[in-house]
């Protein structure tokens, strides 16, 4: 068997253009537009990346970008009061502060200091409280996207069996919630795992959020499952220069399962089209106006 790969990459374009199209119509009809925030602390490389794609992609979709660069010295209560005037600005709908934060700084004292509904990651403890409780909220990012592509490729995943590799707060948890959500029977694996193999075999649906480069082999995939790859691992080419790869063994799961996501171009993509995706529903919510249809969980 050869699996079907799911083109993340052609799935979050299609999102954009659905966000696009949205916030086209709520601009002509009610003069809305939609502004999301992010807050950078430090100079840290990858993050720099990430803040300057989700800006180009915000103003793209014809959203108002608001980029806040801070330097990595900046104290823990002058966050704070950013945030504040955030919180209290009404042309922001969204605020993200990008993670990780200087040491210095409490991180969940600075999540948790954001206007839930305005919290477009999701990581609030009220969104957090309300996803785990079947109620409307904020749903984290890169879940979100997965789960898109899941019920694009199934359409329905009730009484699937999944496991999700892996247990943060960020990925492997709220991933958890959403497929229980949609009926799914839901393991959650992680490090202390026993026989992961074994665990990993009875899934219909495999989710690996670990970090480790290509740790799950094909021989742990039951036939005709369905991959989802979040992981983002960078290694050295045998011929010089790196790469990156996901946390499952592409060439070996794609050989066993009937679908998978690539890395890079699968999952990774997903994440900020989620983004600009809470960032539209954060907005209409904010006005009282109909939610985007497909976009949220
Ligand atoms: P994390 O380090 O917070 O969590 C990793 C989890 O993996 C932990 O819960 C741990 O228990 C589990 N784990 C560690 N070793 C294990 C093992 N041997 N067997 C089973 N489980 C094990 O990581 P995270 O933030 O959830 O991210 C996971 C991966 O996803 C990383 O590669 C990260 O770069 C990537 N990621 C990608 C996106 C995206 O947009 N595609 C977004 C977020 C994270």
């Amino acid at each position: 068997m050869s699996a079907e790969i799911i083109d993340g990459k052609a799935f979050a374009a299609k999102v954009r253009g659905q966000v696009a199209e949205h916030v086209a119509r709520i601009k002509a009809d009610h003069g809305i537009t939609p502004g999301l925030a992010v807050v950078l602390v430090g100079e840290d490389p990858a993050s720099q990346v990430y803040v300057r794609s989700k800006g180009k992609q915000t103003v793209e979709v014809g959203m108002n970008s608001y980029e806040h660069k801070l330097d990595a010295d900046t104290s823990e209560s002058d966050l704070l009061a950013l945030i504040e005037k955030l919180n209290d600005d009404p042309a922001v709908h969204g605020i993200l502060v990008q993670l990780p934060l200087p040491d210095h700084i409490d991180e969940d004292l600075v999540i948790n200091s954001i206007d839930p509904a305005k919290d477009v990651d999701g990581f609030h403890i009220s969104n957090v409280g309300l996803l785990g409780t079947g109620q409307k909220s904020m749903v984290p990012c890169t879940p979100l996207g997965c789960l898109m592509m899941l019920r694009d490729h199934h359409g329905s995943l009730s009484g699937m069996d999944a496991v999700v590799i892996g247990r943060s707060n960020i990925v492997g948890k709220p991933m958890a919630q959403l497929l229980l959500g949609d009926s799914c029977t839901v393991t959650i694996a992680h490090s202390r795992t026993k026989d992961l193999p074994d665990v990993v075999r009875r899934a219909d649906i495999v989710v690996a959020a670990v970090g480790r480069a290509q740790m799950v082999p094909g021989a742990w995939i039951k036939p005709g499952a369905t991959v989802i790859d979040v992981g983002i691992n960078r290694i050295d080419k045998p011929e010089g220069g790196t790469r990156l790869v996901g946390d499952v063994d592409y060439e070996s799961c794609a050989a066993v399962a009937s679908a998978i996501t690539p890395v890079p171009g699968g999952v990774g993509p997903m994440t900020i089209a989620c983004l600009l995706a809470n960032t539209l529903t954060a907005t209409c919510r904010a006005h009282g106006l109909d939610e985007p249809q497909g976009l949220t969980a």
